[in-house]
């Protein structure tokens, strides 16, 4: 009954997620605004840049690495894909003339991969020009099934001539594994995540014992080459298992790395025994469709949610 009752909160969430009248009346409304907006703060690094600094700031001196991400994906219009371009790039030199520790996360979508493919290259590598400037990378987003193959291939030949460019691999997909072998022998740095798209079934794998340990299988390949990667995961055991992965092979390029806001606390305890921990920060204005898939990726979090709007 409970799984029952979590599956429909799931579903609803995520339909919330896309309803945009929904947004709009949340976002014009002031009063639900302002309480909902409470419980997107624990999730989002700010509204503005400047907003944004101070919670990476804060994140530095407590030790953690940050990448940020101007959030935004699927955006159809070129106009809308230079914006957001230009916001990455001066979120890099902010990062840099304020001094903070922290790369660079974006979705290709968003910098105008659905318009065309040349855009979006043309549009990372100049962000990643600035980045590299700034002594930055850039680390690519993996969105859903249909976009799988394209961003690769933007990813790998902006590869050839901007070394400070990273990728993000889904361990539930099965292509994964032949996608991989390929992705190692590039010297790019490469984020392993569990995967968060709906995808066909036939496609992955779902989550449960199996895809937990070919994750991990992607994990000691990495650590044991110590190839640059953050292990992407809220979960503990993941997280565990890589610990003793990490002490036995003592690589230097990792780190471990969860959103701003989930399961953090977890985090602090590998922070604390010296491991390297990265917090993935979020800023911009599209929080609402940001907090309703946290919500709806783990429908528990809705009542911490209830707390931050009273608390
Ligand atoms: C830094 C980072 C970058 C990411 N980038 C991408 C990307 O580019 N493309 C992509 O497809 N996915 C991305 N993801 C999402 C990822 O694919 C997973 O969907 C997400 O991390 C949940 O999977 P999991 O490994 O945490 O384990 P799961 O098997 O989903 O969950 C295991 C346990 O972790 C805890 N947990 C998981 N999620 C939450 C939560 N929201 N709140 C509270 N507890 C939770 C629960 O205890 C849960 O039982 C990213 C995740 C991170 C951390």
């Amino acid at each position: 009954m409970s799984q029952d009752l979590l599956k429909l909160a799931t579903e609803t969430l995520k339909k919330a997620a896309l309803n945009e009248e929904a947004k709009r009346f949340v976002l014009e409304n002031e009063k639900l605004y302002t309480v909902l907006k409470k419980a997107a703060n624990r999730y989002i690094g700010g509204e503005t840049l400047v907003e944004t600094v101070s919670s990476i700031r804060q994140l530095n001196n407590a030790g953690y690495g940050a990448t940020t991400d101007y959030m935004g994906e699927s955006v159809r219009s070129e106009k809308e894909a230079n914006e957001a371009t230009f916001e990455f790039i001066r979120l890099a030199q902010t990062i840099k003339s304020e001094n903070l520790n922290s790369s660079i996360s974006l979705d290709l979508s968003h910098i105008g991969l659905l318009v065309s493919r040349d855009l979006a290259k043309q549009n990372l590598q100049s962000i990643c020009e600035q980045a590299a400037k700034c002594g930055q990378e850039v680390i690519i987003s993996m969105e859903g099934t249909d976009r799988t193959d394209l961003i690769l291939d933007v990813y790998a030949e902006t590869l050839k001539t901007h070394p400070n460019v990273g990728i993000t691999v889904q361990a539930y997909l099965h292509r994964t594994k032949d996608d991989f072998k390929d992705l190692l022998k590039l010297s790019g740095s490469i984020r392993i995540v569990k995967g968060a798209y709906e995808t066909p079934a036939e496609l992955s794998i779902p989550r449960g014992n199996d895809l937990d340990e070919i994750y991990l299988d992607y994990v000691q390949q990495l650590l044991a080459k110590n190839h640059r990667c953050a292990i992407a995961s809220h979960d503990e055991k993941i997280h565990g298992q890589t610990i003793k992965l990490i002490d036995k092979y003592q690589p230097t390029a990792y780190v471990l790395e969860r959103l701003l806001g989930i399961c953090n606390d977890e985090l602090q305890v590998y922070k604390d025994a010296d491991y390297r921990c990265r917090i993935y920060v979020v800023y911009g204005k599209e929080w609402y469709l940001y907090l309703c898939n946290r919500w709806a990726e783990h429908p528990l979090n809705v009542f911490r949610g209830l707390a931050d709007m009273v608390g």
